[in-house]
């Protein structure tokens, strides 16, 4: 029996790459906007009023531009998150999305430097974001975690004053690297990531989604792994092309967050079997499934995205399984966590 996305949807997953901004559906964003008296701005300062209305002005004149404008083009999103109660209220809805898709365990990110216009210090955005998923979780029983995320247009400085500040407020398990890839390659972050890490923290970057050239995304994982020391990697569109980067990525344990529909709606790829998700899977290397920003791409909830795969590669319960459990393991999560996730979705998916 092919996978139905209704028996997806039924099924446990992990989310390991997902922006809690991208992840709010704009009909949440209304609802907090009216909650806390906010109104939704382009950065000129014309108001959005309608669903319809945020859905336009982030796709812009077409969503294979995105990446390039993504500061400006989550704009309305992050310029309404500017106050504790506002962040504390979008970490319970992105919960509560994660739990409408059957998600039990879900990583977070997002980047605490565009949430600063009102007053706050990175460090309370952080604090405010982590109480708002630690409440939304204990509400929607989907256990999480925080992942703060650099925006990589920035200076070398900047990045390590963000790992600080993730270092400082105790609510993050990893840094991450995130925003415009295409003249802002990993090697100016390598300060700020060798601080994180000597914290404690884990780490993953976004590589290989849109440096601009195949090559320039080859060399951003193989950077990201090699100067970064990232435990995991975001996207890495073309690694199947490289079995030098994929020897590379399992010889140092690298997990891949892949986000097929992300890449297809920014068209970073023409056609889902071009991420090549069989043939890793058989290479053994450890490949996950996720959203990216499932509010924002038609179609691109976790369970439409796991559907997507499963019809386009064949993928049955077993193939299925494997991504799951490679989530799992793969996650940040604590080893007991990682035990009982396991042992959910083992049942589950007997
Ligand atoms: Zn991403």
């Amino acid at each position: 029996m092919p996978l139905t996305l209704s028996a997806i949807r039924r099924l446990p997953k992990v989310d390991l790459h997902s922006h809690i901004d991208g992840s709010l559906p704009p009909s949440e964003l209304f609802r907090i906007a009216k909650k806390f008296h906010k109104k939704i701005l382009t950065p000129e300062g014309r108001e959005l009023d309608s669903v319809t209305a945020v859905m336009r002005y982030v796709r812009g004149d077409g969503y294979s531009s995105m990446l390039e404008n993504v500061v400006d083009r989550f704009y309305p999103i992050t310029n309404l998150m500017q106050t504790e109660d506002v962040l504390k209220e979008a970490g319970s809805a992105y919960v509560k999305s994660q739990h409408l898709e059957g998600v039990q365990y879900a990583e977070g990110r997002f980047a605490p430097q565009y949430h600063t216009k009102e007053g706050l210090s990175m460090e309370d955005v952080i604090a405010s974001m982590a109480d708002g998923l630690e409440e939304g979780s204990e509400r929607y029983g989907v256990k999480v975690n925080l992942i703060v995320a650099i925006g990589r247009e920035s200076t070398s400085r900047f990045g390590e004053a963000v790992a600080a500040a993730a270092v400082n407020s105790k609510k993050a398990v990893a840094l991450d690297l995130g925003g415009p890839e295409a003249d802002n390659p990993p090697e100016r972050f390598r300060k700020a990531f060798e601080l994180a890490l000597a914290a404690g923290l884990k780490s993953t970057v976004h590589a290989g989604e849109g440096a601009g050239s195949i090559e320039q995304n080859l060399r951003n994982i193989r950077t990201a792994i090699n100067l970064l020391g990232a435990n995991r990697v975001g996207h890495a569109v073309h690694l199947v092309r490289s079995d030098s980067l994929v020897q590379l990525v399992k010889a140092k344990s690298v997990v891949v967050e892949m986000n097929p529909i992300s890449n297809l709606v920014l068209q970073k790829i023409a056609a889902l079997n071009e991420l090549g998700l069989d043939v890793l899977l058989r290479k053994q290397v450890m490949v996950s499934v996720n959203s990216d920003d499932p509010a924002l791409w038609p179609r691109g909830k976790l369970s439409q995205v796991y559907a997507a795969v499963c019809r386009v590669y064949g993928f049955r319960t077993k193939e299925l399984g494997r991504l799951v459990e490679n989530s799992i393991s793969g996650s940040f999560a604590s080893d007991h966590l990682k035990a009982d996730l396991l042992e959910d979705f083992s049942s589950a998916f007997k």
